[in-house]
């Protein structure tokens, strides 16, 4: 606040001593313009609590903010919010929590705050550690659980970071946003604070920060490598400019009763990692490439409409997890036997699922019902986007040239099914509608014996029911990666 006034103040001496006024230039207008979007803790060095800040101008008037109750599969978020003050600002009727802004604009503020005791556990939670995490030592914030969105019009905003201590990570910095950042970018990051390890590398163009709590099998800088690599490759195939920076933040949550947990979140120019410290490396590395992969598909494509997301994971999630695979052989993260086992593993996995004639519209009405459901439209859809790949590049082009149209294609507007199909069709040709129609949205069975392969594949049935993919007799590991990559 100090640093604020004393800016102000010499403004006003400068304008004081000039004869004219000083003309501010466009980003300075654009400034004026936006809000303020603040973060601050209350106590030096306690992370029990962290404060939020929303101020408003009045060219935000008549815009309404409306507060998330769930995400995923957490739900009543509110519970975390308290101490809500706000002026200029009209608390709108109904079930949610939604504030219109007046005429001059105004500002809301409120805590954040951990709404249950003692460390995240599997009894309690879904998924635990995905809810706000606040203790005397960190704090571990998802935007997406405790920012609002604009549900009608909206201004973009500055971000104010100076009432955090020095050991925090935000996905985004000061300066990224010093002509305004919309809010729902805003919200969608991870703010770490406290006990974490800290640390900035340079990989290629990109300013990589991490902060990780917990030791686990891979350590910081196996994990910028798998990011740099990754990020280098989505760059050059999806024909996208590579990012000035780019933030992760690991977090530990304890083992579930048997066996380990990696989960991971994709966010704006970052992603989170929540996992069990028992989990092994080549799961770190998997779950941290399929995040990477979600920075395109479909973050730089425009937003979804949340509500029906679940209707095209076999896009989202299928298409993303098979381009972790590619992308992952490309960097030379793994080789091209890591790159056919964990298809052969999609594959199997597929075949054994109780679930996997299920249709998309019903898959999506019950996918947190299960494991099995959650999965499918990953297995479902990484192998038919295997197949489109090679039959798009059949025809000269390939899977990739269609995110970047899809990335190209990017006005800021909704990305519909209609768009993420018409970009399909034109690669792919015919097939991918009648594809789709049967193993997507009917929920037919996939043979994953009759996909279009390379040419130096072989599909080879085992006695046990499963099925694996192989190197053809006559080809070579060099020339079957080169295969299974296409052009860049
Ligand atoms: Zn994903």
């Amino acid at each position: 606040m100090v640093r604020a006034l004393v800016a102000a103040l010499s403004i006003l001496a400068l304008a004081g001593c000039a004869s004219l006024p000083p003309q501010p230039d466009a980003s300075d207008r654009a400034a004026a313009q936006a809000g303020i979007l603040s973060f601050g803790i209350q106590q030096p060095d306690r992370f029990d609590a962290i404060t939020v800040r929303l101020d408003l101008p009045d060219s935000a008037a008549g815009s309404v903010l409306t507060f998330p109750d769930s995400w995923g599969p957490e739900e009543n978020l509110s519970q975390s919010r308290g101490d809500i003050a706000f002026r200029g600002l009209e608390r709108l009727p109904g079930e949610g929590e939604a504030y219109r802004v007046a005429p001059g604009g105004g500002w809301i503020t409120y805590t954040v705050a951990q709404d249950y005791e003692g460390e995240p556990d599997w009894e309690t939670h879904r998924l635990p550690g995905m809810r706000v995490r606040t203790a005397p030592s960190h704090a571990f914030l998802l935007g997406p659980t405790v920012l609002p969105a604009w549900s009608q019009g909206g201004v973009p905003l500055t971000l104010d970071l100076q009432s955090l201590p020095q050991r925090a990570a935000f996905s985004f910095a000061p300066g990224d946003c010093a002509t305004g950042c919309a809010l729902e970018d805003l919200a969608n990051s991870v703010l770490a604070l406290g006990d974490f390890a800290f640390d900035t590398r340079q990989a290629g163009d990109t300013t990589v920060r991490s902060a990780i709590r917990g030791s686990f099998a891979m350590n910081a800088d196996a994990m910028s490598g798998v990011l740099a690599g990754m990020l280098d490759q989505g760059a050059q195939r999806f024909d996208d400019a590579p990012f000035p920076s780019y933030l992760f933040a690991v977090n530990p949550i304890p083992a579930p009763p048997q066996g380990s947990a990696v989960v991971g979140t994709g966010l704006h120019r970052s992603f989170l990692l929540l996992a069990s410290e028992n989990a092994d490396a080549e799961r770190l590395r998997h779950t941290i490439a399929h995040e990477i992969v979600h920075e395109w598909i479909t973050r730089r494509m425009g937003p979804t409409d949340e509500e029906t997301d679940a209707q095209r994971m076999w896009f989202t999630e299928g298409a993303t997890e098979y381009f972790a695979w590619k992308l992952q052989l490309a960097a030379g993260l793994i080789d091209t036997q890591d790159f056919l086992a964990g298809m052969s593993d999609l594959a199997n996995a597929y075949l054994a699922s109780p679930v996997r004639e299920l249709p998309a519209g019903e898959l999506a009405e019950r996918i947190f019902e299960s494991e099995e459901a959650q999965r499918l439209p990953y297995q479902r859809g990484a192998l038919l986007a295997w197949h489109w790949d090679i039959l798009a590049r059949e025809r000269g082009s390939s899977l990739d040239a269609v995110i970047a149209d899809l990335i190209d294609g990017n006005e800021r507007q909704e990305l519909t099914d209609a768009r993420i199909r018409a970009a399909m069709t034109r690669r792919i040709g015919g097939q991918f509608d009648s594809d789709l129609a049967r193993y997507v949205v009917q929920g037919k069975a996939l043979d994953p014996m009759a996909l279009t392969l390379p040419g130096c594949l072989v599909a080879i049935p085992e006695r046990s029911g499963t099925v694996r993919f192989a190197i053809a007799d006559g080809s070579s590991g060099d020339t079957c990666r080169a295969e299974l990559l296409g052009p860049a």
